[in-house]
Order: structure tokens, then C-alpha cells, then sequence
């Protein structure tokens, strides 16, 4: 998400007449897009301001700008602790970039953190930064309204905003335009996109037959965007467990080019937990969801994100964690140790009372469950055929290319004769955890 955020400040940026470079020693101006999701991404900001000191040293006009959810969560506060930072900008105000930075020739530091209900950047064509000319993000929403206890994001990305699907579809043109491969479609909680003429936010079902016939909800903007760009693939990120709905899934289920995978977030496997993570859902209704998604989309890759050591979590509830993943079988998981964010409901309510080693040992208990099910998973591919999209070079081995299957497995296969871009049938050699390797056979 902070990707594509950058791509609309470098637009707006470029509108202003700033021009970018790939050399930060030769910049005279450096922002810094941050995410506070957990203690640690705001560690590595505090690194990196560290480091542009050198810069500073080499560039006495260098004037540096901290964007995104640091800057809304720490405000003047920012601009007390670092003296680097001359610039706090929060993710709605990047349209007065430009503003804030000429007024820097008569004021010492300047700041913008003003939240917005409206703020879309929907009109913006973002510049596309270190594209591969295949794959690009479209932002379809910002902020959000739920209210899960460990996390920041309501308060640092604002109220909940669905984009003017016109506008999306304008992108979608400009990506296909440009020869594009692969959308993903984005927000904090894709599902509950919803599009009623730009009037006050409801839910969809609570619309009477004639307001849901002019609505866009997030079903029917997914079939409006297979059938725009049947040549590309679509994919989207993040589903909430609460709101998926079988429209959406019978809608993957109709269009080829939407991607069958789905990112769905459990959190936990206790439902004592995901209730004090206020999810608004059980173990049961994430079971019964993920049960939906395999009945209307049998081959479905599925991926989770998981917190270890939330506040009172017990082995119990941990073993609960664990059984939920080896029942579910997830193609792949993010996983991550609770980490208490500040003004959070949790900060407010709970006791961050799980000792900083179990939360770790847990944690590494999660990552071997979930490896194991990956290397598995993987194995039972070898000698199947996959349509893969090339993205790039392969890291590791520069003879390869790497792409992914539909369902989001990286492969990994000999260059021979194909381009990045092109979608090629590979048929699987060999597996590791993360990656199926294999060869083009068309
Ligand atoms: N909107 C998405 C999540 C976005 S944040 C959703 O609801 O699924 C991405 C992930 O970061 C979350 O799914 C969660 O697993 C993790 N996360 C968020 N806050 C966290 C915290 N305080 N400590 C540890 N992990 C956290
Ligand atoms: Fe955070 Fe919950 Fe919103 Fe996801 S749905 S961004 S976890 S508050």
C-alpha cells in the first residue's frame, strides 16, 4: 500500500516539476513513506533518518520529509525527536506536498496530518517506480473502519474511503495501455468496498433493490474489471474474514482472469482471542468461510497472517493457533509477534503481559507448522503444469526467470528463449518451501 502511495506522491511531485533520481547522494530532497503496523518498521525509519545524516553532511540543502502513518502517528512529536526531518506528512495530505515543501524557504519545518473522509487521489495516474512492466498495484479504497484492538491503522490511515470506480477503470485503461500483465487491487478490507455515488457510507445489503442497482460494491467491481481487461490477470488484497461474500467468490468462480487466491487473515485460532482482537468473528465462522471458499473455488491458493502472544494468550490458545493452520492448509502465512502500538484499544484495555521470549518461541512454533505445510503443499505439485506470468530475473540465479502461478506460488524456471511478460506453461521439477522449480514445456 505504502508502494503505491509512493507512486502517487512521485505524480504529484512531477506536477510540481520535481524530477526524481535513483541516486539518493544526488537528491536535495528525500521523503521517507513509513509504516507503524509494528514497533519495529518505525525502528528501521529511526535506522534510516540515522543514516541520511551522511547525506546531510554531503548536501547541506538536503531537506528530508517523513510520509505515511509515522508521521500521523507521531505528529510535532516527529519533528522533536529527529532534527533530520523537516517535512511530517500523513497519508491524506500528499496533495500539499509541494506546498509544504516551498514553505520551507520561510519557515524552519512544516506539517500536514490533517485526515480526510473524502481523499481518494482517485484523478491521479500514478508514475509507476521501479516497475518490471508487468504487475502494478491499484489502490481502491483507504483507511479503515474496524476497530481490531492490536492495530494502528484506523487511526493512522483515517476513516474508510471507497474510490469512484470510473477512476479505476481509468487506470485500468492506462495499465493496459502500457501493456500491463497483472493488477492487484487494493485496501485494508477489499470486501467492503463500496461505491454509492459518493454519498454517506452503508452497507451493502442494508441499500434498498434500486440504491444496490446504482451501487458498486466490491462483487461488482471485481466482474467490471475481469470483463474491462480480460488479457490481464487480477488479483486483490486483503479480505476480511467478517465480509466476504459468496458474490464475490461465484464472481472468481465466472471470470478466468481472476486470480484464484485469496488473502484471509485468521489472526488467531482461539475464539477468547479474536474476540479480545475485537475480529468480530470465531474460529468456527473463519472455518466455515475457508469451507465456502474450497466448495465454490476447489483449487484456491489461500494465505493467512498470524500474530503470536497477543495479551493473555495461553499454550492453549496457541495449540488452537496452530490446529486452525494445519486444518486450513495455507499455501503461505506473514507472521509476525504481537507488538503493543501506542492509543491502540489493546495499548488502552489489555496488559501486553506476554513475555517478549515467549511471544518469540511461539512464534518460531508457528513459522515450522506453517513451513511444514508449504514444503508439503509444494511437493504435491511436482510433475503438474501451471500457466506462470514472468515478472523479472530469479534472485538467486540469473539464468532463471521467476513468476507465479495463479494461485501466488513463485516459480522458478530457465530463461530459454521467453520474455518477462510472457505467460508460459511450467511444468514442476522439483519443490522447496517457497518456490516450485521447474522448465517451459509451452
Ligand atoms: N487489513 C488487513 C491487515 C493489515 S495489517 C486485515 O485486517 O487483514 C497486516 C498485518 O499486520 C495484519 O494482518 C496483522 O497480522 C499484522 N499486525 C497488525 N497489527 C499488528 C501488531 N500490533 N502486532 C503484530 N502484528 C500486527
Ligand atoms: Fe487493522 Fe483490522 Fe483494519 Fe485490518 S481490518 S487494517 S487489522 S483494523
Amino acid at each position: 500500500m505504502n508502494f503505491a502511495d509512493s507512486e502517487v506522491v512521485a505524480t504529484i511531485m512531477s506536477e510540481h516539476g520535481y524530477g526524481m533520481t535513483d541516486n539518493e547522494f544526488d537528491a536535495d530532497l528525500v521523503f521517507l513513506n513509513t509504516c507503524s503496523i509494528r514497533d519495529n518498521a518505525e525502528q528501521r525509519i529511526r535506522h534510516r533518518l540515522n543514516a541520511l545524516k551522511n547525506n546531510k553532511k554531503k548536501n547541506r540543502q538536503l531537506k528530508v520529509g517523513i510520509l505515511g502513518c509515522m508521521a500521523e502517528r507521531l505528529k510535532t512529536q516527529l519533528l522533536e525527536e529527529e532534527k533530520l526531518v523537516d517535512i511530517v506528512a500523513g497519508p491524506d495530505a500528499y496533495r500539499d506536498l509541494p506546498n509544504l515543501v516551498s514553505e520551507l524557504e520561510d519557515q524552519h519545518k512544516s506539517i500536514n496530518v490533517l485526515l480526510s473522509l473524502e481523499e481518494t487521489y482517485g484523478d491521479i495516474q500514478p508514475t509507476r517506480l521501479h516497475s518490471n512492466g508487468v504487475t502494478a498495484f491499484i489502490s481502491i479504497m483507504r483507511g479503515c473502519d474496524n476497530m481490531c484492538s492490536f492495530c494502528v491503522v484506523p487511526f493512522t490511515r483515517g476513516r474508510e474511503r471507497s474510490r469512484d470506480p470510473q477512476s479505476i477503470a481509468q487506470e485500468v485503461a492506462e495499465l493496459q495501455k502500457n501493456n500491463y500483465k497483472e493488477i492487484t487491487l487494493l485496501g485494508q478490507n477489499v470486501d467492503s468496498y463500496l461505491w454509492f455515488g459518493g454519498g454517506p457510507k452503508k452497507e451493502y445489503n442494508k441499500l434498498s433493490p434500486e440504491e444496490q442497482a446504482h451501487s458498486v460494491n466490491f462483487a461488482k467491481l471485481l466482474e467490471k474489471i475481469a470483463i474491462q481487461a480480460p488479457e490481464m490477470r487480477i488479483r486483490f488484497s486483503t479480505s476480511h474474514p467478517k465480509d466476504i461474500t459468496d458474490d464475490v467468490l461465484y464472481t472468481m468462480k465466472k471470470y478466468d482472469n481472476l486470480c484464484n487466491y485469496i488473502h484471509f487473515p485468521a489472526q488467531s485460532g482461539s475464539s477468547r482471542i479474536l474476540e479480545k482482537m475485537n475480529r468480530t468473528y470465531d474460529r468456527q465462522w473463519y472455518m466455515d468461510k475457508v469451507k465456502r471458499i474450497r466448495e465454490i473455488l476447489p483449487n484456491c491458493g489461500i494465505s493467512c497472517d498470524i500474530i503470536t502472544g497477543f495479551c493473555s494468550e495461553t499454550e492453549e490458545e496457541h495449540q488452537e493457533t496452530l490446529s486452525l493452520m494445519e486444518w486450513a492448509d495455507f499455501d503461505f502465512s506473514y507472521m509476525y509477534f504481537y507488538s503493543e502500538r501506542p492509543g491502540t484499544l489493546a495499548a488502552r484495555k489489555y496488559k501486553d503481559d506476554i513475555p517478549e521470549a515467549i511471544k518469540k518461541r511461539r512464534l518460531s512454533e508457528v513459522i515450522d507448522v506453517q513451513n511444514q505445510i508449504s514444503q508439503k503443499k509444494n511437493a504435491t505439485r511436482v510433475g503438474q503444469t501451471f500457466e506462470v506470468l514472468i515478472e523479472r530475473s530469479a534472485k538467486k540465479s540469473k539464468g532463471d526467470f521467476m513468476g507465479r502461478t495463479d494461485q501466488n506460488i513463485t516459480t522458478i524456471f530457465p530463461k530459454e528463449n521467453y520474455q518477462v511478460g510472457d505467460r508460459v506453461k511450467v511444468r514442476i521439477e522439483r519443490s522447496t518451501t517457497t518456490s516450485l522449480i521447474g522448465k517451459v514445456i509451452a
